[in-house]
């Protein structure tokens, strides 16, 4: 199946006399026979729903889609993009470990990185995303256990040499994670380039209309952790927490990353997604590569227009001719990138407040990658925990506005802007 088909009929076969629409299995807990019956599930010997903390048939299903549309080898929703990322590290670096992450990330992530989890006991380097071989290769330590990117960069707009990166990681006998939450897999499929682990925050693009805030992990299936078993003792050595299981065993390189991910991390941080959300999310889902085209002609018609205006400093979109990142976008997205469009209003901060004030369609929201236009200036909001020199490093500008094109027409989004800037 192409990945339109997979959109809309992707994770989810019924039966004959079964429910044509995804059910919703609002329920936490699983009616059993017998004991051992249970006890086998809990001994992960055999496969059911216990307990919808750990797993829930309607978040299975979604899961399903969104592997397939990544073509990965299992995959597991979260509460949140952040809980996908956390877990996605957190299940392969401990206290004393280290992580080599782009420089230019989601300010959620960033602080998730460079706050919460170095008070874990795990370093990060950050280096940027144009950095070279040299540069990047400086960066390893001897307890690096991953590389960190962002296929677009939210909201800087950088695009990830993904090849690069993933040579770096695995010369050094580590996996890297792609967070592919603006690119969506309609447009980039990370693990064709490499990336042995994809995350989404599935509250973008994928869901879509502002519904249901949302997460996913993907495991790409092809990293390797019994070559480097020293490393990644978790996956490779028995889970005393979990019944002496040794994942790479008992489930493949293709079931271990997100079975530990489950097993452990789900069990004891429980940042589930709801079945209603996860309901709300495969609605996004059987739309996004119609949706995704819609958004990226529109963020280039926006883009283009900003270009010809005056009271414009700079425009940056991966997908217009010229752009910094435009030939390494056409290569890991030639169909197009997302409807994000990052630009600077002369005149500064203050400038571009108040030209978001004055926009009628575009609403001002911590938001992005929605049905509707809505705008963001990240140096006042998601950022404005980070000084100048960490700003300018994830590549945010004081004056930056992020511009989030919806599926609105494009002249009335180009109406709107024009009258913002007069
Ligand atoms: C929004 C976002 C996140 C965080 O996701 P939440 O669902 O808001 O927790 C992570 N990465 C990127 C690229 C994002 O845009």
């Amino acid at each position: 199946m192409s990945i339109g088909t997979k959109c809309v009929q992707g994770g989810y076969m019924p039966g004959n006399g079964e429910p044509r629409e995804v059910p919703i299995y609002q329920s936490t807990t699983f009616k059993y026979a017998s004991s051992a019956d249970m006890g086998k599930l809990f001994d992960l010997e055999a496969e059911g729903y216990f307990y919808s903390r750990l797993q829930n048939p309607t978040c299975d299903i979604v899961a399903k889609k969104i592997c397939e549309l990544e073509g990965g080898t299992a995959a597991m929703l979260t509460g949140s993009g952040q809980a996908a990322n956390f877990y996605a590290v957190f299940n392969i670096a401990s206290c004393g470990d280290h992580v080599v992450s782009s420089s230019s990330i989601y300010g959620g992530t960033y602080n998730l990185f460079a706050v919460t989890m170095k008070r874990m006991g795990i370093d990060f380097t950050f280096v940027s995303p144009d950095c070279t071989t040299e540069e990047l290769e400086a960066a390893f330590r001897p307890n690096t256990k991953a590389v960190f990117g962002e296929t677009i960069a939210n909201p800087a707009l950088t695009v990830l040499d993904i090849e690069k990166f993933a040579a770096a990681a695995h010369k050094h006998g580590v996996p890297l994670i792609v967070d592919n939450t603006f690119a969506t897999p309609v447009n980039c499929r990370p693990f064709e380039w490499g990336a042995d682990i994809v995350t989404h925050s599935t509250t973008k693009y994928m869901d879509g209309h502002g519904s249901a805030v949302g997460g996913a992990i993907v495991d790409g299936g092809r990293f390797d952790w019994n070559a480097h078993k020293d490393k990644f003792p978790g996956l490779t050595t028995p889970d005393e927490s979990y019944h002496g299981v040794t994942y790479t065993e008992r489930f493949g390189l293709g079931g271990a990353f997100i079975t530990k991910a489950t097993a452990q991390l789900m069990r004891d941080f429980g940042s589930v997604q709801s079945p209603q959300s996860a309901y709300y999310l495969n609605l996004g889902l059987e739309s996004l590569h119609v949706r995704m085209k819609r958004h990226c002609e529109n963020g280039l018609a926006v883009a283009k227009f900003l270009q010809t205006c005056d009271k414009v400093a700079w425009v940056q979109y991966p997908g217009l001719e010229g752009d910094k990142y435009y030939e390494i976008a056409k290569k890991y997205m030639p169909h197009g990138t997302c409807g994000v469009v990052s630009f600077g209003v002369k005149g500064g901060r203050e400038a571009a407040e108040r030209f978001m004030g004055r926009l009628k369609i575009a609403a001002i929201e911590t938001h992005v990658a929605d049905a509707r236009t809505c705008c963001l200036h990240p140096a006042s909001a998601t950022h404005r925990q980070m000084n100048d020199e960490e700003l300018r490093a994830a590549g945010v500008t004081p004056d930056l506005v992020r511009f989030s094109c919806g599926l609105e027409d494009a002249e009335d989004l180009i109406a709107d802007i024009r009258q913002a800037l007069e």
